[in-house]
């Protein structure tokens, strides 16, 4: 086998190597896109606006964790104010 039939090998090799890399990629980004086709706005948990809602969130004095107020939810928990 030539010097040049080996490196036109590695050539052919890397040339499908890089292909089937780009494929899948492009493969993996179809199938995100339709699984889900809106992301961020829709989230069920979107970001928090800046500023806004802050002095809303309320702590509650036994579970210890802090929640929107107009959306505050009992923890469970027998003395919970919520
Ligand atoms: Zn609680």
């Amino acid at each position: 086998m030539s010097f040049t039939k080996i490196l036109l090998t590695i050539a052919v090799i890397a040339i499908i190597w890089f292909g089937f890399k780009y494929l899948a990629r492009v493969a993996e980004i179809r199938s995100r896109g339709g699984s889900r086709p809106a992301p961020g706005p829709a989230r069920p948990e979107p970001a928090k606006p800046l500023g806004e809602d802050v002095q809303d969130m309320v702590k509650c004095r036994v579970c210890e964790t802090w929640q929107p107020a107009r959306t505050a939810r009992s923890c469970g928990r027998g003395a919970c104010p919520y």
